[in-house]
């Protein structure tokens, strides 16, 4: 199944929760650098630094990167036509390479041919997670085992990972889209980030959780170390590398600044702003970050499966979905669109970029309030949409000493829940978690092993688990799926009224 994680999650939430952070690895051809001596990383590191960060990204980051920053500006009807052809696109592939979208659409007797404007796209039924998992291999355009295709995975409603094909280069379309969002608050390609998103980092000679890459000179911190400790040498150290942004999870963000006001002193007067995505975005969060560092915090709304990818701008903090990156729709509880400023609806998308399994008209999970077809502020001809919430929320788990860990950067993007349904944390005294486990068919030893080996690296010793099989785990009374049961009284209670 997963074998390969080539995603984090969502958009900021849900996937923007998008978990940008293994994108980025294979975009930095990490594991080429990861193994370079160190004796000749010093070395190489210095003359990387002076090549311009777009030459490493390729041909296709800088076609892409160009075509954004001038489509962004579109009129409402150039926009409508462009994306007319590629839905029209995407359903002719669909329909005539796919075994299962063309029973979907002789089954409404639908031709791609019969799409004259984007409404007629709702004449064809949705689609969601479950179909996706049902039918994947009827809905691949290609032979998988192709070259150019890769897996992809994204959390899924029930906590078990949503497994896909997508092609190899859609990482330089998806950069190119999130730097130009970036851009709009005064990120340059090239700037120095400072990125607390669950990546995995090791200590350095001097004890610091802390690990450069310069081809993306980004800079990784450990946010599953955040002690008030690590988080001073944190502190100290971005202070060092020039003008930079904070790339995080506002997971991340917050317990930064929670520190950085228990400690008194001033933020380094070098970080330009806060990019803070893949998970749900509080005000009152964004609010108390933005008094902390004297800087924009900026969101954006994405996920693994490239359908919808939104951002704010220069002006506003509503997000502004991208008309070229894929159509969006937002449905009410009967199917229908939601178009009356105020009303929430689910995110539905239909991707453009990944033409190996075609999403067409797929329920995220996700639910956003409607705002207007284009932004006054800044005059762009986007749908305007804010208050996104995904099925994932910020859930944390305590170590003993007292700091706390993220749901977000401890979720799986591989096979070790292959064969597990559902799963949840359950815990009630800081540094120790009971994960319960609704086993699938086959479960058994070696997916023991797994799990404790693969969570136990991202863990590191700070909280420690047993498994406990059960036969279900309730959802909340929304439906949606609590990766953390935390009943830790304090931490609990900090969940309902942050910070
Ligand atoms: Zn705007």
């Amino acid at each position: 199944m997963c074998a390969i994680a080539l995603f984090s999650a969502p958009l900021g939430m849900t996937a923007l929760q998008e978990g940008n952070e293994d994108m980025k690895r294979s975009l930095s051809r990490k594991n080429l650098w990861d193994a370079t001596p160190k004796s000749l990383k010093a070395v190489l590191g210095a003359v990387l630094s002076v090549v311009p960060l777009s030459v490493f990204l390729g041909r296709k980051f800088r076609r892409n990167f160009r075509f954004v920053q001038e489509a962004q500006w579109w009129p409402a009807d150039q926009i409508r036509d462009h994306q007319l052809n590629a839905v029209r696109e995407m359903c002719r592939l669909a329909y005539t390479r796919t075994a299962f979208y063309r029973r979907l659409f002789d089954s409404v007797e639908f031709q791609p041919s019969d799409l004259k404007s984007l409404d007629d796209l709702a004449s064809l039924p949705t689609i969601d997670k479950d179909t996706v998992r049902k039918y994947l291999d009827e809905m691949c355009t290609m032979p998988v085992a192709d070259r150019s295709v890769d897996y992809g995975s994204t959390g899924g409603s029930s906590g078990v990972p949503l497994c896909f094909y997508i092609g190899r280069d859609r990482s330089a379309v998806e950069y190119a889209y999130l730097t130009s969002s970036w851009g709009r608050v005064g990120y340059r390609l090239g700037m120095p980030l400072a990125v607390l998103r669950g990546r995995v980092v090791p200590p350095d000679s001097r004890g610091l959780y802390h690990e450069y890459d310069p081809l993306l000179r980004h800079h990784y911190y450990s946010n599953f170390h955040m002690t008030d400790e690590n988080m001073d040498r944190y502190v100290e150290h971005i202070s060092g590398i020039g003008p930079c942004f904070l790339h995080v999870y506002p997971s991340s963000v917050i317990t930064l600044a929670r520190f950085l006001r228990r400690r008194g002193g001033k933020p380094p007067a070098n970080i330009r702003g806060i990019l803070a995505g893949s998970e749900n975005v509080f005000a009152d969060q964004r609010r108390y970050v933005e008094e902390t560092f004297g800087v924009r915090y900026f969101s954006w709304y994405g996920h693994s499966e490239k359908l919808v990818l939104g951002a704010e701008c220069e002006h506003s903090t509503d997000y502004h979905v991208w008309p070229t990156y894929g159509y969006f729709e937002l449905l009410n509880d009967q199917g229908n669109p939601v178009t009356t400023p105020g009303q929430r609806g689910e995110i539905v998308g239909t991707g453009f970029i990944n033409t190996v399994v075609p999403f067409i008209r797929y329920r995220t999970g996700d639910y956003a309030t409607y705002v207007g077809d284009h932004c006054e502020a800044c005059g762009r001809q986007h749908t305007i949409i804010r208050d996104i919430r995904g099925h994932r929320t910020q859930e944390m788990l305590m170590a003993t000493n007292g700091s706390e860990i993220s749901w977000t950067a401890l979720n799986m993007h591989d096979d070790t829940f292959v064969r597990v349904r559902q799963f949840q944390f359950y815990q009630d005294t800081p540094g120790r978690a009971v994960l319960r486990v609704v086993p699938a068919e086959g479960f058994g030893d070696e997916d023991r092993r797994k799990i404790h080996r693969n969570l136990g690296t991202k863990l590191d010793g700070q909280v420690t688990f047993t498994i406990e099989l059960v036969d279900a785990i309730p959802l909340s009374p929304r439906g949606k799926s609590i990766y953390v049961n935390q009943r830790i009284p304090n931490l609990a209670a900090s969940h309902e009224q942050v910070p």
